[in-house]
């Protein structure tokens, strides 16, 4: 029989996750199939009443249902409790386990292409939204002593960093200089660097000259703040090994082999990303 898995969105048709898992199917020469389906708001309870049903066995879940996935889930793994939103959906004897997989995305992306790099103490993360929740989330799961969290609306990252403001400083982006200087890693989880937009004044050059600038933005693959990092001499980590690292463990969930993020499939994403590459 079929294994049936999804994606929902609103809208959808701009996903690659039916790309990656899709060729994971094929390769490991599996009876199943990933759906794109676009699913508005009002829809989510319905449609995941049909999972439950035995539909499917599980899915993605992406924007905007990530937050609303949370409530309507039956149960939550640690992490999707942890960073306070739901990625991945498995469906287990009727009932519906809700997982975040970010996490486990950024930080296998990061060590597959920067080992090493969770050695520092301190990092900077910009952008206070869903993606920034995991990622602050996955650092401090590394040791992270101290985390400099700054955002366009200061509020939305004091919020985020309420309960450990031990180790999670809130602030604007004003304050990227001053905080720089200590930080080897610096992880920009913002939307900025999407549809040509980018930072008005990030001064790199504060960063220490062995620091690993990542960004989560994968479209475009090299974006502004990523190429003025490369011109500076740092290391940098694009945001597509994120987006395949975190299909990793949903895959295995649903179909039951652990699949490899490969250069062939990089390849394949990065032709499809920018068919004139
Ligand atoms: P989100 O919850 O909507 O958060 C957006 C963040 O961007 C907020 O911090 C927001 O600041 C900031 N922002 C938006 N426009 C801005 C501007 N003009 N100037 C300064 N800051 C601005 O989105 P998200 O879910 O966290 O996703 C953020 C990005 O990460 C997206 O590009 C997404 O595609 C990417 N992402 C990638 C992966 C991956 O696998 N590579 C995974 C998850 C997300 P305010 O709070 O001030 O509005």
């Amino acid at each position: 029989m079929t294994v049936r898995a999804f994606v929902i969105g609103h809208p959808i048709g701009h996903s690659r996750s039916p790309l990656i898992h899709r060729y994971w199917l094929h390769r490991h020469g599996i009876d199943g199939s990933y759906e794109p389906i676009d699913v508005p708001p009002g829809k989510l309870t319905a449609f995941l009443d049909r999972v439950r049903g035995g539909e499917f066995a599980g899915g993605n879940v992406t924007v905007p249902h990530k937050l609303a996935a949370l409530a309507a889930c039956d149960r939550l793994d640690e992490t999707a409790r942890e960073v306070g939103a739901v990625n991945t959906i498995v469906r287990d004897d009727g009932s519906l386990i809700g997982r975040n997989t970010d996490l486990d995305g950024f930080l296998g992306n990061l060590d597959a292409a920067a080992p090493g790099w969770d050695g520092a103490d301190e990092a900077l993360v910009l952008g206070a939204g869903g993606a920034a929740r995991a990622v602050v989330a996955g650092l401090a799961r590394r040791g992270f002593e101290r985390i400099g969290l700054l955002n366009r609306t200061p509020s939305r990252a004091a919020a985020l960093a309420a309960g450990r403001e031990e180790i999670v400083f809130a602030g604007p982006l004003e304050e990227f200089a001053g905080r720089a200087r200590s930080s080897k890693l610096l992880v920009n989880t913002t939307t900025i660097g999407m549809h040509g937009t980018r930072f008005d004044e990030l001064p790199l050059a504060t960063l220490p000259a062995d620091a690993v600038v990542v960004d989560l933005v994968y479209v475009p693959l090299v974006t502004p703040l990523l190429a003025a990092a490369r011109a500076r001499g740092l290391k940098t980590v694009d945001g597509l090994g994120m987006l395949l690292h975190q299909a990793v463990p949903a895959f295995e969930a649903w179909f039951g082999v652990r699949p490899e993020v490969s250069a062939e499939l990089r390849d394949l994403v990065v032709a499809d990303l920018d068919p004139t590459a």
